[in-house]
């Protein structure tokens, strides 16, 4: 074939094309993305993900959140639906995700027992979009018999400390490349490896480089913004290469955005979030 393994992520108008909806549209159209992240002292990456799909056009959210979290997130939240844990402080029963059309797990969520048995189950048992950051990452490094279980299509989305903790340790960016391209051949999945020009990979091997973003992102939470934004367009594009892709894209301008209004120091991904607006301005 003459199609590069590398290429360089462009918005086109058949991408642009994606999250449009009929002018009928009900919140059906738009997709149910469930968040399962955060817990006891870390309920911001719960709340940061939670926004960043709401802010990306999801028709219906739920957050997964331990009993006494319950109001943090609906203060903070008022369009979310809660799915409730049974566990007070770790986050570890499944639930009924039947008519979820994507779930993101594992920001700040920790590797409590229960929390370990709670992926095993999602990954058994969870047949929408299914969408793994942080800790989730962690946890199948760890308790490497799980990874037999990644279900075809799953988006993770590891930074480079937690991919060498998947594929072991690599030195320089091409020996980095080498590992993504073998790991998502392997188990059949989507890897977005973060950094500057993150690189996003599919089951293919094929490559696709990120030119959005600046080092102002390089702060807590901006990572669960990420996968707040892919949950939140998953739904309405379906193919999950160009979910991971746009995205990704997505968030970088919403960092450059923020870049330019707030400067390098003073941004966060709380400040991103206000600046999606003109990244979704950019492709509407
Ligand atoms: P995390 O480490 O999980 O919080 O994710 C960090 C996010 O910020 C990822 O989306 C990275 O691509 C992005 N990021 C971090 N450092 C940089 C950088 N120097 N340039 C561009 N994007 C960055
Ligand atoms: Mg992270």
């Amino acid at each position: 074939s003459c199609v590069s393994e590398y290429s360089i992520f462009e918005l086109t108008d058949e991408v642009k094309s994606l999250l449009k909806v009929e002018s009928t549209a009900h919140k059906g159209i738009r997709g149910r993305a469930t968040i399962i992240a955060g817990g006891h002292a870390k309920m911001g990456a719960s709340i940061i993900a939670a926004k960043g799909a709401l802010h990306s056009g999801i028709g219906l959210l739920s957050v997964q959140s331990c009993p006494h979290c319950i109001n943090i997130i609906q203060i903070q939240i008022p369009e979310a639906l809660i799915l409730e844990d049974e566990n007070e402080y770790v986050l570890g029963s499944f639930l009924n995700y039947a008519n979820q059309d994507v779930i993101v797990f594992g920001p700040a969520v920790g590797f409590a027992n229960k929390t370990v048995k709670l992926l095993e189950e999602l990954l058994k048992n969870y047949k929408g979009q299914l969408i793994l950051d942080a800790d989730a990452i962690s946890i199948l490094s760890e308790y490497r018999e799980l990874l037999q279980l990644l279900p075809k299509g799953a988006i993770l989305t590891p930074h480079h400390g937690e991919f060498k903790r998947l594929v072991g340790n690599y030195s320089n960016n091409f020996e980095a490349l080498v590992q993504l391209k073998s790991f998502c051949k392997h188990h059949k999945v989507v890897v977005v490896l973060k950094g500057k020009h993150t690189a996003v990979c599919n089951e293919k091997g094929e490559v696709s480089f990120n030119t959005t973003g600046n080092s102002g992102m390089a702060k807590g939470g901006s990572g669960d913004l990420l996968c707040g934004i892919m949950a939140g367009i998953a739904p309405r594009v379906k193919n999950t290469f160009i979910t991971a892709k746009l995205a990704v894209y997505l968030h970088g301008i919403s960092g450059d955005k923020s870049l330019k209004y707030y400067g390098e120091n003073f941004m966060t991904p709380t400040t991103m979030i206000s600046n999606l607006k003109e990244a979704f301005i950019e492709i509407e």
